[in-house]
């Protein structure tokens, strides 16, 4: 073949990435592509790290002597556009599992078709592609985690592909402007991470060479802060969560961040085959007979929890991260949400969409995966089961560091109080201007003790 398209979408990187590594075996010239589609609002952390992973990935390709050609608007028409003027056979683009993902790979299948183009979707996205597993027992994804894990350690991994160590492009192509790669933009977290292919492979070779030993003891601990911090890099495909896999698996403490992974493939799976996962029960009816609230005073509560301000001091400290960092502590997003779900009765739809505006992660699979687990309406539901707040606190923050780092004007206090100023002689609280509590969590009754 003579051209061939690669079209890029969450698969930013030229290391093991089958889309380009397959176009560039089977066509002479590759005309590496990405859209900016502009039906995809993309808030400002996730634009961020989105233009630093292009950024990067055009300086690989023009590495190997090609380029990132950048369009804005349909990807699928931008994509003929392109096939038609440079005469390309064949598409080439990893399988994607979002509502509006398989929808887009849906139009792009019936425009090749009607344009003679070959489209060939490949894998790239997970470790394990979605539907590559089934359960025995029948269905076509699994729906409880335990024995997807079992599969998944089982499964024939595919090998990794090189790099390739020349891209041709065909002459006359303009390469289009890189996105939004001038200053910070409003809304912005301050601390967020750089996106781009070197910067996550540097990350990922310093975490399995050096906290990866430490992991399972270490990845609660709220201050301790020791968990890889990948997450955005595999959003965005900046590493190959494949080849991160299979260089953890057999070092010690690997085989359970492999197992976070497959959290990851787990809820890629149960996304494909459930794709309104991110608005509608994936289990109605499995958090009981539940009404959502959703009176006026729910909705200063709500205000409150997105804010940070609900005066219990980990919920705060986990919002004020997002807030900071574009980037919450897993630990702290279990405890937010299920005190906004749980403790509060307030739909998971709220948590999931302010997460969305602010991850740098924000995946629709493992958000929403997550946060139906927690509300009890998504996979493995147990229908008892609540975070208390104080108990969470004194198990995974004991010394009141993660609270200091994020709430400052609880700053002056020694733990275990800092978990609990609403104990403090009334004139020492008003002293720190931070908010009375929400709600009682001492004594709430739908608090267990977990
Ligand atoms: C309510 C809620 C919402 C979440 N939303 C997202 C999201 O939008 N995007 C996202 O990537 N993760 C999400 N997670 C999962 C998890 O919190 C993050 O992946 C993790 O905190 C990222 O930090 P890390 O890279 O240091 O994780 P590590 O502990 O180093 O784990 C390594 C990788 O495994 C994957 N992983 C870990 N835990 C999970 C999990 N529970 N589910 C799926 N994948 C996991 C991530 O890709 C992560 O980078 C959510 C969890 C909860 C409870």
């Amino acid at each position: 073949m003579d051209v061939a398209i690669v079209v890029f979408t969450r698969d930013l990187r030229v290391h093991d990435n089958p889309a380009l590594a397959t176009a560039v075996a089977r066509a002479r010239q590759v005309v590496p592509l990405f859209v900016v589609d502009p039906a995809l609002a993309v808030p400002p952390n996730r634009a961020r790290f989105l233009a630093d992973s292009l950024k990067a990935l055009r300086a690989g390709l023009r590495d190997r002597g090609g380029d990132l050609v950048i369009r804005r608007g349909d990807p699928v028409a931008e994509v003929i556009t392109l096939a038609t003027r440079t005469g390309a056979g064949a598409v080439f683009i990893a399988g994607d599992v979002s509502r509006y993902a398989a929808r887009r790979q849906q139009r792009l299948n019936r425009e090749c078709a009607a344009h003679r183009i070959a489209l060939e979707v490949t894998p790239g996205h997970a470790v394990v592609p979605p539907g590559d597993l089934r359960p025995a027992g029948g269905g076509d994804h699994y729906r409880v985690f335990t024995p997807y894990w079992r599969a998944w350690q089982a499964a024939p991994w595919r090998p990794p592909c090189p790099a390739p160590s020349a891209v041709d492009v065909p002459a006359g192509i303009g390469p289009g402007d890189l996105p939004g790669t001038g200053a910070r933009s409003p809304g912005q977290a301050a601390a967020l991470l750089a996106g781009g292919e070197r910067a996550g492979l540097d990350r990922a070779h310093a975490w399995l060479d050096g906290p990866l030993k430490e992991y399972d003891d270490q990845r609660d601990s709220l201050a301790g802060d020791q968990t890889s911090r990948l997450s955005a890099y595999l959003r965005f495909g900046c590493v190959s969560p494949l080849v991160l896999a299979r260089e953890a698996l057999h070092r010690p403490e690997g085989a359970q961040f492999c197992r976070q992974l497959a959290w990851r493939d787990f809820f890629h799976q149960v996304t494909a085959a459930f794709p309104g996962i991110a608005a509608v029960d994936y289990r109605p009816g499995a958090a009981g007979p539940r009404q959502w609230s959703a009176g006026a005073g729910d909705l200063d509560a709500l205000d409150a929890w997105r804010a940070g301000r609900t005066g219990i001091p980990i919920v705060d400290a986990g919002l004020r991260q997002l807030a900071a960092e574009g980037f919450m502590h897993n630990r702290a997003r279990m405890i937010t949400a299920s005190f906004l779900t749980r403790t509060l009765g307030i739909d998971w739809r709220h948590g999931y969409r302010h997460f969305r505006d602010l991850l740098a992660d924000g995946d629709v699979a493992s958000n929403a995966g997550n946060w139906q687990w927690v509300a009890g309406t998504g996979n493995n539901p147990r229908p008892g089961r609540v975070l208390s707040p104080l108990r969470q606190a004194a198990r995974f923050d004991r010394d009141g560091d993660y609270v200091r780092r994020y709430v400052p004007e609880l700053a002056s206090l020694a733990a275990p109080g800092i978990h609990a100023p609403w104990r403090l002689p009334e004139a020492r609280r008003r002293q720190l201007r931070y908010p009375p509590p929400l709600i009682d969590v001492n004594i709430s009754p739908r608090l267990s003790h977990r």
